[in-house]
């Protein structure tokens, strides 16, 4: 893909200018603390892989940027606007973000293109035959445009994940955020995924991402984020972190997944 394509925001030129910024996010489920005040700042360009133990709140930090599950205390910034103001429009909030979970991403009940052009539609207005032609070339570009018609059901799980995730960036979102795209895949799928991962980061995507795939994590991040009990214990380039991790939890955690 060319850096003029849909698919890809630029992010802003400004390097003071974050795509993303967390302060202080605080969630409880319950009497459970779930994240104990999150900081984290993405910038134009940047891929951040969290990576941490089941349970940690990998999955719930991500929600809440997405604004599916709400915050008990801070603030979520995306390009400046806090989008974690109770005041603020929801759609014009997400329409910023594109979003692609482990599995059960797919419409079943629709075929392909409708799945890819559905939200730019009916959430961005984009008139039928235009949304059709971003949706048809996006799919040719990872190589799927023969199942334009097909229903989801006839793809592989990879195949269904990389329509979900062009789907994702359809509408050219600022930030891209991926939870754990490959977990729910054959072993042998995983590679096509990660693949168009990459790509993204190689035309410029923001991308705030979960993974448990280490060397993945080691060479798409920038950044490696380590998540612990609702934390962030650790953070840094992946060689340094990977390679040399100081916390106990992360030296634990790395010696677990190897
Ligand atoms: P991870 O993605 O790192 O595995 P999650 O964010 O899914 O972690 O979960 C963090 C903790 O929050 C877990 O203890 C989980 O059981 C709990 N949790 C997640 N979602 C909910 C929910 N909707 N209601 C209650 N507890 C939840
Ligand atoms: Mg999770």
């Amino acid at each position: 893909m060319s850096a003029q394509d849909p698919g890809v925001a630029r992010g802003d030129a400004s390097p003071a200018g974050a795509v993303l910024e967390l302060r202080g996010i605080r969630k409880s489920f319950g009497h459970q603390p779930v994240l104990r005040g999150i900081d984290l700042t993405l910038h134009p360009h940047e891929v951040i892989a969290v990576i941490g133990a089941s349970g940690s709140g990998k999955s719930t930090l991500l929600k809440t940027v997405n604004l599916l599950e709400g915050i008990d205390d801070g603030q979520i910034l995306v390009k400046g606007d806090d989008i974690s103001d109770p005041r603020i429009d929801v759609d014009a909030a997400r329409a910023k973000i594109g979003v692609v979970f482990q599995q059960f991403n797919l419409f079943p009940h629709l075929s392909v293109i409708d799945n890819v052009t559905l939200a730019l539609r009916k959430v961005h207005g984009v008139p039928r035959a235009e949304a059709e032609e971003t949706g048809h070339r996006l799919l040719e570009r990872i190589g799927l445009g023969q199942f334009a018609t097909a229903y989801p059901d006839r793809l592989s799980g990879g195949q269904q994940q990389r329509v979900a995730i062009v789907r994702a960036i359809a509408h050219t979102p600022e930030l891209i955020l991926l939870d754990e795209v490959t977990s729910a895949l054959d072993p042998q799928l995983v590679g096509e995924v990660l693949d168009l991962v990459t790509e993204l980061k190689e035309q410029g995507a923001t991308i705030l991402m979960t993974t448990h795939e280490m060397s993945f994590a080691r060479h798409v991040a920038d950044r490696i984020v380590f998540l612990h009990r609702g934390e962030i214990v650790e953070q840094g380039a992946p060689a340094d972190l990977l390679d040399s991790p100081q916390h106990p939890a992360l030296q634990e955690f790395l010696a677990r997944v190897a």
